[in-house]
C-alpha cells in the first residue's frame, strides 16, 4: 500500500459507513501479502465479524463468452433498480498462471459501474487458488458490513475455481450456451451437481429454439445429476442477457430458493459449514505453504512424491515421514 494506512477504526468505521475509498482500502489491505498487513486484516475482520452475514451470496458460472458481463450487468441494474445494494466480485485465479485476467476487462459492466448503489471489484490478482477464493470470501465479509444486500461472485471455469465459488454462496448459479451440441458443453458434471440454477442464456433470435432444447436436455438430465441433500431441485430456465428477458424469472427463482432452504434450517447450517470446512482448508493452505517454503522440506517432499509415484514407498509411510521432519522444523520449540 503506497499511502499511509488509515487506523483500524477509521477503517472499520468507513467500512460500515459504505465509505467506497475506505472499502477500497480494506479490500487492498486483505489483499496485501506483507505478514503485518495480514495480521492488521484478521483484526478487521474481527471487529467487523458482528456485521457480517446480511447479504444473499450468488455464485455465476460459465465458459468465457457465454455472457457472463452482460447478464450480471443486466441483473445488477434490476436489483439495484429495486433499491438494493450490489456488489459484485470474481475469482479468476487464470491471472496467476498467464498474467492476464480473464474476468478482468475494464469496459465490463459499463453501466453498473457507474451506479452509485453498485461496487464491482475485480478479482485478487496474485496467489493459488485457494489464496484467491480466501481474499474473495473476505472481501464479501467486508461488503457486508458494509451494508449491501446482494453480493454477485463471478468465476470462469479455470481449474476448480467453480467449486470454490460454489462453496462460498447460498445460491450457484450456471450459466449455458444454447446449442452447442453437447448437452453439457464441457462443463465439468461435478459443477453442475453444485448448480442450485441453470440458466441458458442468449434465447433471443435464431438462438430461441436452440436455448429451449437445451433448457430441455438439462431438465431431462437433472435427475441423474442434481444433489440430494436438499428439498430443493435445482431449476432450468432460458434467459437473454442482452435483451434483459427473464432475468425477473431468475431473480424470483434465487429468492424461492432462500426461501426454501430457510424453511428447512439448510440456510445457516449451509453457511456454518461452509465456515467450517474454510477454516480447515485454510489450515491445510498454511502448513502446505510452510512446507513449500522450507527449501529441506520440499526437498524432502519431492523425493517422497518420486518414491511414492514409483510404488518404492507406501503413501502412509510417506506421509508420515514428511509430518515427522515438519515437526522437527516447526514445532521443536514446543
Ligand atoms: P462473458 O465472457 O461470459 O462475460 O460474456 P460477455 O457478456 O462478454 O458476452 C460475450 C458475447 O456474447 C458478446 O458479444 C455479447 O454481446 C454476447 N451476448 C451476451 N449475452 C447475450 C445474449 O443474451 N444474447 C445474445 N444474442 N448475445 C449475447
Amino acid at each position: 500500500m503506497s499511502r499511509e494506512l488509515p487506523t483500524l477504526d477509521r477503517l472499520e468505521a468507513g467500512v460500515i459507513a459504505n465509505d467506497r475509498m475506505l472499502l477500497a482500502r480494506a479490500i487492498t489491505l486483505i489483499e496485501s501479502a506483507l505478514p503485518d498487513h495480514q495480521a492488521l486484516a484478521g483484526q478487521l475482520l474481527l471487529k467487523l465479524l458482528p456485521h457480517t452475514g446480511g447479504a444473499h451470496r450468488i455464485g455465476i458460472t460459465g465458459v468465457p463468452g457465454v455472457g457472463k458481463s452482460t447478464l450480471l450487468e443486466a441483473l445488477g441494474l434490476m436489483l439495484t433498480g429495486m433499491g438494493l445494494k450490489v456488489a459484485v466480485l470474481a475469482v479468476d485465479p487464470s491471472s496467476t498462471r498467464t498474467g492476464g485476467a480473464i474476468l478482468g476487462d475494464k469496459t465490463r459492466m459499463q453501466n453498473l459501474s457507474l451506479d452509485p448503489s453498485a461496487f464491482i471489484r475485480p478479482s485478487p490478482s496474485s496467489g493459488t487458488l485457494g489464496g484467491v477464493a480466501k481474499k474473495t470470501r473476505e472481501t464479501m465479509a467486508l461488503c457486508e458490513a458494509a451494508g449491501f444486500d446482494v453480493i454477485l461472485v463471478e468465476t470462469v471455469g479455470v481449474g476448480q475455481s467453480e467449486i470454490a465459488v460454489a462453496d462460498m454462496v447460498d445460491c450457484f448459479v450456471c450459466l449455458m450456451l444454447p446449442g452447442a451440441g453437447d448437452e453439457l458443453q464441457g462443463i465439468k458434471k461435478g459443477v453442475l451437481e453444485c448448480a442450485d440454477l441453470i440458466v441458458v442464456n442468449k434465447a433471443d433470435g435464431d438462438q430461441k429454439l436452440l436455448a429451449e432444447q437445451a433448457a430441455s436436455d438439462y431438465r431431462s438430465a437433472l435427475p441423474m445429476l442434481a444433489a440430494s441433500h436438499s428439498d430443493w431441485r435445482p431449476e432450468v430456465l432460458t434467459v437473454s442477457g442482452l435483451k434483459n428477458e427473464g432475468l425477473d424469472q431468475v431473480w424470483a427463482t434465487i429468492q424461492a430458493h432462500k426461501s426454501a432452504f430457510t424453511a428447512s434450517g439448510e440456510w445457516d447450517e449451509k453457511r456454518r459449514t461452509q465456515d467450517v470446512r474454510w477454516m480447515h482448508d485454510m489450515v491445510a493452505d498454511k502448513i502446505e505453504r510452510l512446507m513449500r517454503d522450507d527449501d529441506k522440506l520440499r526437498t524432502m517432499m519431492e523425493a517422497c512424491e518420486g518414491d511414492v509415484r514409483a510404488g518404492r514407498l507406501p503413501p502412509g509411510v510417506a506421509a508420515q515421514r514428511i509430518f515427522e521432519a515438519f515437526s522437527t522444523v516447526h514445532l521443536k520449540s514446543e
